[in-house]
């Protein structure tokens, strides 16, 4: 699979997760609306008269395939494997590779990505199977690692490990930097999953409701493969791997924002990383030679993570409920616009 990755025009491998119905869906009287066959097929089925049980009649189906679609009973550590294993490999390779999380809010980006104690998510996954691989390697040579938590928000970056004020974004020689960001030397996953809930609750949570994390914050997990040895004439041969993984904000909101021009200056923004996002991405695989990083933090970011020969995968998330349908039908259409490229 990695092979195909590679070629100069990089192909991006897209998979739609589907969540269990809440149990207050399920209360409220919620209907399914998706259904996923043989790990491939997605099948998303508009109901008329949603408030009318007796009239409830099914208006069509659409059907949609991808790379792999997960029904609901799927386990964390399937999901790992199938969408971000390789990219492990790849990053203790010295390249770069990056895992996105895209659907609205509620559809379980954050629980695919971060998860629970009981049921660590990919980042954790990730980091543990990291960890074993350099183990099985570490006769070899050196391998140091390093992670970064930060958000964007309202074009603003911030340390997720270390809140304070935000951080600026530099230019150097490695790429863009954001100035002053901890980078978490790492020797454990045990210590990892506590790093990264805490992490989480520095996210920006909405003025309004708190304790409830924004549905308009980026988190952006970074995680940086040193590896170093000497060759035969005792020259130090050294090369880096960086593993990007990200849990988008929510996806409504750029949908909102298209069609309602005057809104908050925060939407706007929210809007304009997930709109630079998708308009790299689309660049990149057209083969363009400019690409437009600079329009959004977000972007800017991942500059070195995206396109040439690094990988990338995104996760759509949706949810069954029927009163989701809206949201689950344009999280698809976008992924399976995604999956073109
Ligand atoms: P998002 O980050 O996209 O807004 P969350 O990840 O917070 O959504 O998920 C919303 C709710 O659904 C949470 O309570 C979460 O625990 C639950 N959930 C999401 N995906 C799953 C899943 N695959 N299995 C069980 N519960 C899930
Ligand atoms: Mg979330």
């Amino acid at each position: 699979k990695l092979e195909s990755l590679n070629a100069s025009v990089s192909r991006i491998l897209v998979f739609v997760r589907l969540r269990p119905m809440g149990k207050k869906e399920r209360e409220n009287g919620s209907r399914c609306c998706v259904k996923v066959l043989n790990k491939r097929d997605v099948y998303l089925t508009e109901f008329t008269n949603e408030n009318d049980y007796l009239r409830l009649k099914r208006l069509r189906v659409r059907h949609f395939t991808f790379d792999s679609s997960f029904p609901e009973t799927t386990t964390q550590q399937e999901v790992y494997s199938t969408t971000t294993g390789d990219l492990v490999e790849a990053v203790l390779e010295g390249r770069n590779g990056s895992v996105f999380c895209y659907g609205a809010t509620g559809a379980g980006k954050t629980y695919t990505m971060l998860g629970t104690m009981e049921n660590p998510g990919v980042m954790v996954l990730a980091i543990k199977d990291l960890f074993a691989k350099v183990r099985q390697r570490s006769l070899d040579g050196n391998h140091v690692v390093h992670l970064s938590y930060l958000e964007v928000y309202n074009e603003t970056v911030r340390d997720l490990l270390s809140p304070g004020r935000p951080l600026i974004l530099r230019e150097d020689k490695q790429g863009i930097v954001a100035a002053g960001l901890t980078q978490y030397r790492a020797y454990s996953t045990d210590e990892v999953m506590a790093l990264l809930q805490r992490g989480n609750q520095n996210r920006t949570t909405e003025p309004t409701r708190c304790n409830e994390t924004s549905s308009r914050s980026h988190a952006i997990l970074q995680v940086i493969v040193e590896y170093k040895t000497r060759d035969a004439s005792m020259n130090i041969i050294s090369r880096v791997g960086k593993l990007s993984l990200i849990d988008l904000a929510g996806s409504e909101r750029a949908l909102a924002t298209d069609q309602r021009t005057l809104r908050s200056l925060e939407g706007a923004n929210i809007n304009r990383s997930l709109l630079a996002l998708s308009s790299c991405i689309n660049a990149l695989v057209e083969g363009k030679k400019h690409i437009p990083y600079r329009n959004s933090k977000l972007t800017q970011l991942l500059k070195d993570s995206l396109g040439g020969s690094c990988n990338t995968v995104m996760i759509a998330n949706i949810s069954p409920s029927s009163q989701s349908f809206g949201e689950t039908q344009n999280t698809l259409h976008w992924a399976d616009r995604a999956k073109e490229i």
